[in-house]
């Protein structure tokens, strides 16, 4: 089998480059681009101080009665970044290599996120190290219901508002939310959302970060003057991101030729490539629920597989970050194809500041994180009007409110970085951060 092992970055320690061993803290990466916008935006020394910290986190463990009999500890987070805009909101990841330091980064981002898209939310995240492929349906509500129990307390409609990430479903955020509801004695539909449709969840959550991705790409395509049936893409991933990504990307004529998973019974990364165009199908037939790649399946269906970073050296003209952070580096952006014109940064935090650097140099269009895969938290906010309201939209309606936020959010980034010359992250970050900064002055916070 053409198969190259390759580490989980996240595996060698704190996010460490898998190249040189050099440690990416999520976290310092994430303070540091915010010190560069508020340098750009000279901030005073008080709101640095405020912005570049989370308000409040919360570290716990979670006794869990597992199958056999015997009681296993689980560690679990949540981090309350800034909710001057409005409650915090974010995800609850489940990974076995999660940090404080992802979690920490990924509540700024998502304090970043909701004030770029102009939605009345502030930022969180949470997880628990875990790894749901080993454990049984039960163990998995369990710990679903244990996470809860511990932060029932800090957490609610008014205060901070948990959804689904890395590894967690819409399954999860029910068990969660009945946990929550026993816990405070009421119905809570606001407590979470990404929901299943049949108990408050909005139609069209499951597909909107991917497909507001796309969104995303069709927008720059335009400004670049490129048709997208006239363009090919590599993805890293084949989560609920990616797969809707590819799904949406392909039915625009778009070809993706490539895309990446991980597998963690090895520990391993890899590629599957068909330099024709792969069949979206046949791929999602051989994955599993968490977006595992069955490679040995994969290459019995005519895919060459590939190691785990060849997503990003090929000759193509998009590339899709839409796995983890800090994937691309300063030791691997140097293997992107001088033929790449735009990233789309589907994942939260895919690219460190040297390696964004370097391909702003190469004026490669970057659609940033914080508006590439703000689709998935705008729909999450829609859940909860709609909930609000006891009336749920069709698919349709939802999608088309989603791309008008889109849209707007995009341009309004677009016609900063144009007027400012500045990059489209640097825009978007400077957007984003001056929201944020302004409603805690507005508080008299600071
Ligand atoms: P997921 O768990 O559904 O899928 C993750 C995918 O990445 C899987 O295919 C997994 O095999 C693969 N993967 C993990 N590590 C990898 C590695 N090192 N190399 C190659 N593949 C790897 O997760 P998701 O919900 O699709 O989220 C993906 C990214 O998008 C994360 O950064 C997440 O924070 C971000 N995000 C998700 C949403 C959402 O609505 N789900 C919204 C905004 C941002």
């Amino acid at each position: 089998m053409n198969f190259t092992r390759d580490k989980h970055p996240a595996a060698l320690g704190k996010n460490e480059s898998a190249a040189t061993g050099r440690p990416y803290n999520p976290f310092t990466v994430a303070q540091q681009q915010f010190d560069r916008i508020a340098d750009i935006l000279d901030l005073d020394k008080p709101t640095r101080d405020l912005l570049r910290y989370p308000m409040r986190e919360y570290h716990f463990s979670i006794p869990v009665r597992m199958d056999n009999g015997g009681t296993q500890i689980f560690r679990g987070f949540r981090v309350q970044h800034n909710d001057a805009r409005g409650p915090g909101k974010g995800g609850v990841r489940f990974h076995p290599l999660e940090t404080i330091d992802t979690i920490r980064a990924l509540a700024m981002l998502m304090t970043w996120k909701c004030s770029v898209v102009d939605i009345p939310l502030g930022g969180s995240k949470g997880g628990i190290i875990c790894d749901p492929h080993n454990l049984s349906r039960h163990e998995i509500e369990q710990l679903c219901r244990g996470w809860v129990r511990q932060i029932a307390r800090d957490i609610g409609p008014h205060i901070d508002v948990p959804a689904p990430d890395v590894m967690t479903n819409p399954q999860d955020m029910l068990w969660m939310l009945d946990e929550f509801e026993i816990i405070h004695g009421g119905k809570y539909p606001g407590f979470i959302t990404g929901k299943p449709i049949n108990i408050g969840g909005s139609r069209g959550r499951k597909q909107a970060t991917g497909y507001m991705v796309v969104h995303t790409i069709r927008e720059a395509l335009k400004e670049l003057n490129i048709k997208p049936e006239n363009t090919t893409a590599s993805i890293q991933g084949f989560g609920n991101v990616a797969q809707y990504a590819c799904e949406l990307y392909h039915r625009i004529g778009g070809t993706v030729i490539c895309v990446s998973s991980w597998d963690p019974v090895d520990n391993a990364t890899f590629c599957c490539r068909k330099k024709t165009g792969i069949i979206f199908d046949e791929i999602a037939s051989v994955t599993d629920p968490f977006g595992t790649i069955d490679r040995v399946k994969a290459e019995d269906l005519g895919y060459e597989i590939l190691p785990g970073e060849a997503w990003l050296e090929q000759e193509v003209d998009i590339l899709i970050p839409a796995a983890l952070e800090n994937q691309i580096t300063a030791e691997n952006v140097g293997k992107i194809s001088p033929k790449v014109k735009l990233i789309a940064e589907g994942a939260n935090g895919p690219t460190t500041p040297e390696a964004d650097a370097a391909l702003e140099a190469r004026k490669v269009f970057i659609i940033p994180d914080i508006i590439c895969n703000a689709g998935g938290v705008t729909c999450s906010y829609f859940e909860q009007v709609q909930g609000n309201m006891n009336y749920y939209w069709e698919e349709k309606e939802v999608i088309e409110k989603l791309e008008a936020k889109m849209t707007s959010a995009f341009y309004a980034v677009y016609e900063i970085a144009k007027k400012r010359k500045l990059s489209m992250r640097d825009a978007a970050y400077a957007l984003a951060i001056d929201r944020v900064a302004q409603a805690c002055k507005d508080r008299g916070w600071i």
